[in-house]
């Protein structure tokens, strides 16, 4: 879902979750997960390998 708001006379694009729950990490939508799901939906905020798998983290977005 996303909200369109007009802004200093533009629009805007706004995803209402990143408002209401904003990420923990610095980098926002730069996080990191195993491939094969591993660990389901847990995600690293950095480049690496499964703990369980071995295989590279892939980028993706939260
Ligand atoms: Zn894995």
């Amino acid at each position: 879902m996303l909200l369109l708001i007009k802004y200093l006379n533009n629009w805007y694009f706004v995803l209402p979750i990143q408002i209401i729950a904003p990420a923990k990490t610095d980098k926002a939508g730069a996080v990191y997960a195993c491939p094969m799901k591993c660990e389901g939906d847990k995600t690293y905020d950095k480049e690496g390998s499964c703990p369980t798998c071995k295989m590279d983290l892939k980028p993706g977005k939260n």
